[in-house]
């Protein structure tokens, strides 16, 4: 049995393995725990490796299956940081749902995965422990805010990984990472224990090797949580059922002014490419128009910074983590003196940023043309999409504009990073559910990546959609033989 071969294998495989007697379940944590040692030097995708990892009851659809998750995820006594100085040395009193219903499927936790401070980026360069790295390319980004767990599948050192997803942070590092992710329509899965960054744009997913773990997956999180309110007490229904239905008949929505202007060469002729190809195996072409969608980003970092500075609040020095010291001996300090200080030293530049910027667009003078506005454009935009589904199963686009850019690339100019996030924000305003899903390789090594969006609780289509890219493109099976071309 070889730890390599192991560290390749889908968890599907790695199920079926495990049925056979061919490994156990601490036989394959063994092979992960190595392939981490071995690889998360160069990656920094994990900020913490636990030394005993948290194996579950045998007996669930994931039993004996690794996984690692995202710092902003509560793990009953685990310290939980957000990779941010202000919740350092936090410990969580509680599982989150999630990670209670994997631990009940059978799921064992390896680690923790770095992340930006609070979810806020997409380049995972935002965590106060420092960067984490493209298992593809030495100085490209692996793209955020999951970019460890992200990196952490990529590089074969857990099968799956959980992330959160506000504005594309499950989606576009795995894109740049050549893995699968999934948001799941907002409701689907419960927030309780999630960190929140923007309670009604945040969800938790999935990062796998393919379409069909994600699939597995969303099953074991997904359904309803008395703890979460927002969740619907609807039935999941079985994903895995319809999956392999096909191209044939797939009605592939393409929003054509969205997809033409501002986009990096390779990425169009790929996103081109797997369209045409989906087509040629019997999928229809529609197009769709969606014009709020250009306002989308706009609209999002209104939306989200407003929630983010409410949600933020609660880190005053007294109920979570650092607390800042009085300064030059002093034996007292005021209690603003010391929130203040504790917040000065406890967020990132980022983090900051989004603050000021929230509580300015919820400010009495300001709400009415910001945040009031943006939440119009935000019901405009699902009204769009709605109409758009009356045409077409899923709509089309690529995951991000660029493949993952270098480090320090964009990380002076926020505008830059933020223009990136084009295409995932759409699904996270109107909570609809959307994949990404790996299609190639451009010149450089880099992977590139097609982005879906089906009508909300259609995870069914969605997934089978993206399965479909997977047999018209073969990424799947060439991801290994691609990533040691390229490194
Ligand atoms: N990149 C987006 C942002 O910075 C999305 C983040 C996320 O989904 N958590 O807000």
């Amino acid at each position: 049995m070889s730890g390599t071969h192991l560290s390749r294998r889908s968890v599907e495989q790695l199920l079926q393995g495990m049925d056979r007697g061919e490994f156990s379940g601490a036989e394959l944590t063994e092979a992960c725990v190595a392939r981490v040692r071995e690889a998360d030097a160069a990656l920094q995708a994990f900020v913490e490796v636990f030394d005993e990892p948290v194996a579950a009851s045998s007996g669930g659809r994931l039993s004996g299956i690794p996984y690692a998750t995202k710092a902003n995820i509560a793990v009953v006594g685990r310290e939980l940081t957000c990779c941010s100085r202000i919740l350092k040395g936090y410990v969580s009193p509680f599982d989150a749902t999630v990670t209670a219903r994997l631990r009940e499927a059978g799921a064992t936790l390896l680690g923790v995965t770095n992340m930006d401070e609070f979810a806020m980026g997409s380049s995972t360069e935002n965590s106060h422990g420092g960067p984490s790295r493209n298992p593809w390319h030495a100085d490209a980004v692996p793209g955020g805010s999951s970019g460890g767990s992200a990196a952490a599948v990529a590089a074969g050192m857990v099968p799956f990984a959980l992330g959160s997803d506000t504005g594309g942070s499950v989606r576009q590092p795995a894109a740049f990472c050549g893995v699968v992710g999934l948001k799941p329509t907002y409701g689907r899965v419960s927030r309780f224990g999630l960190v929140a960054f923007a309670s009604s744009l945040d969800q938790v997913g999935p990062l796998t090797r393919n379409v069909r773990d994600a699939a597995l997956v969303y099953s074991a999180l997904a359904g309803h949580d008395p703890r979460d309110a927002t969740t619907m007490d609807r039935p999941v229904g079985d994903v895995l059922a319809e999956i392999e239905g096909g191209p044939a008949g797939l009605r592939v929505g393409i929003p054509r002014a969205l997809v033409s202007e501002g986009v990096d060469a390779d990425v169009r002729a790929d996103f081109e490419a797997t369209c045409e190809q989906l087509r040629k195996a019997g999928a229809q072409l529609v197009d769709v128009d969606l014009p709020a969608a250009k306002a989308a980003v706009a609209t999002y970092y209104v939306l989200c910074t407003a929630e983010a500075s409410s949600n933020l609040a609660r880190y005053d020095g007294i109920r979570y983590g650092h607390r800042a010291q009085a300064q030059d001996g002093a034996q007292e300090q005021s209690l603003v003196d010391m929130t203040c200080a504790t917040r000065t030293e406890g967020f990132g530049a980022e983090v900051k940023r989004r603050i000021v910027l929230g509580t300015f667009v919820l400010s009495a003078e300001y709400a009415e043309a910001y945040y009031n506005k943006a939440s119009q454009v935000r019901t405009l935009l699902r009204r769009e999409f709605d109409a758009a589904f009356e045409t077409c199963d899923v709509i089309a686009t690529p995951t991000s504009p660029t493949p993952a850019f270098l480090r320090g690339e964009k990380a002076a100019d926020p505008l830059a990073m933020y223009l990136g996030d084009v295409y995932t924000v759409s699904a996270n305003l109107t909570g609809l559910p959307a994949l990404s899903v790996p299609t190639a390789c451009n010149e450089a090594g880099l992977p590139l990546a097609i982005h879906l969006t089906a009508p909300a609780m259609q995870e069914g289509i969605l997934l089978r959609a993206g399965r479909a890219v997977e047999h018209v493109r073969g990424f799947d099976e060439d991801r290994w033989t691609l990533m040691e071309k390229s490194s």
